[in-house]
């Protein structure tokens, strides 16, 4: 390859420090533990730690409250060098402040110092707990319920595919309190520490990709916390996640990226080794628009992310450009890993090569934050 494809071209310059120091961290921290920890689905608590010295953990969080105050094309640009590094890892490293950014926009003073302290300056990690066994495409129709006991709220009902539901200090739940018409003014968000009575947490079953990180069923059975655990105002949580989706998008998208750079290196270093039929596999001029396909679309996948994180930074049509972004890069990792897996042949199927490893990885960030069908209805729907 004559360039680097995660190139900071199109990164914003004020983000080039911060993406030159993830790729420096993913190579010497990442990349060669990687395998290792796939193999095992161990959590990697040494790397996060190194993370956290690095400055390259919970970078979001306002420095008001011990935070590091990296904007959105910042936590972009590491997104995509970690994620090239390696997606399960990643996710662990990525997850360890997820849903902060609802407590910093709708949150009461109180709160951040309390919480937003609590991941940046006390090492704690966090959640968001959305999904359920049941429902997860329909953000409306949750069902774990919330009602208030005196100045407690009584939390009953399961969460799925929680991130740091087991380990974690605390998880951001959605909940329903309300039973109105209005679907969208039914659910809304309370703060639940993970050693809270009627809280119980236990891992999902292996999965088949990103094994490094962490993801739990809670199941909350009277589980009490206190009223003031309450984010913003009451019902007004289907909002609120909302736009926190239009942020948490564009990373997934740069999750994307990262994971679609790492089929296109492994796809043309294989190519350009194996010999058969007396030359190398990427003499084959079918390969060879196999790859120039798969650049193709990486780099309309990554101008469209690097255009989306502008419009949600601006706060201009961010839930249609998150969403776009989201999907194209998403599905964009998948197709390259597929033919970076037909390129590699029998090799592929070697879990102890890469390409199996991104090729299972990259099923699972089209999955979250919303399936492709929701990311279209939110495309349509903001045409
Ligand atoms: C690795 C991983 C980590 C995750 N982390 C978290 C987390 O930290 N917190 C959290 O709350 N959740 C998390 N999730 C859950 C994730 O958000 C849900 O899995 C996702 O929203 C999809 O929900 P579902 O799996 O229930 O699929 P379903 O909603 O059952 O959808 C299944 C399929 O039905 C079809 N479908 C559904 N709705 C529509 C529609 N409107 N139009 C057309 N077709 C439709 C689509 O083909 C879709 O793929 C995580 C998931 C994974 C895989």
């Amino acid at each position: 390859m004559k360039s680097d494809i995660l190139t900071d071209a199109v990164v914003p310059e004020d983000a080039h420090d911060v993406k030159s120091q993830a790729r420096s961290f993913a190579n010497e921290h990442i990349r060669p533990v990687a395998a290792e920890y796939f193999e095992s689905g161990s959590y990697p608590v040494d790397v996060v730690e190194a993370g956290r010295d690095a400055e390259l953990v919970a970078q979001e969080i306002d420095p008001a409250y011990g935070g590091l105050g990296r904007s959105l094309a910042e936590v972009v640009a590491t997104a995509e060098e970690f994620f090239r590094a390696d997606a399960g890892i990643g996710l662990a490293l990525m997850g360890q402040s997820f849903g902060t950014n609802i407590i910093e926009a709708f949150g009461s003073e109180e709160k951040k110092e309390t919480y937003l302290r609590s991941i940046a300056e006390y090492d704690q990690r966090t959640g968001m707990a959305i999904s359920e066994p049941d429902t997860g495409s329909d953000l409306a129709g949750m069902e774990t319920t919330a009602h208030r006991d005196g100045d407690e709220w009584v939390i009953n009902g399961e969460k799925y595919w929680i991130g740091n539901g087991i380990s974690g200090d605390w998880i951001t739940v959605y909940v329903r309190t309300e039973d109105t018409d209005d679907r969208h003014g039914n659910h809304s968000l309370l703060i639940v520490p993970t050693d809270a009575e009627g809280y119980e947490a236990e891992h999902i079953p292996e999965k088949m990709g990103m094994r490094a990180s962490e993801q739990a069923h809670i199941t909350f059975d009277d589980c009490r916390v206190p009223a003031e655990n309450l984010i913003g105002e009451r019902g007004d949580g289907f909002r609120m996640v909302a736009e926190f989706f239009n942020h948490g998008r564009v990373r997934v998208a740069a999750q994307g990226i990262g994971l679609a750079a790492a089929a296109i290196e492994e796809a043309w270093d294989y190519v350009h080794d194996r010999e058969e039929f007396g030359r190398t596999v990427s003499d084959f001029q079918s390969v060879q628009h196999d790859l120039a396909e798969m650049r193709m679309e990486f780099e309309s996948a990554r101008a469209l992310l690097w255009r989306a994180v502008e419009h949600v930074m601006a706060g201009e049509d961010a839930e249609r450009w998150a969403a776009m972004a989201k999907a194209k890069a998403t599905e964009v990792a998948a197709e390259c890993a597929e033919t970076g897996m037909k390129l590699h042949g029998g090799q592929g199927l070697l879990d102890e090569n890469r390409i199996a490893r991104v090729y299972r990885d990259a099923r699972m960030p089209m999955i979250y934050e919303g399936v492709g069908a929701i990311q279209r209805d939110l495309i349509y729907r903001n045409y």
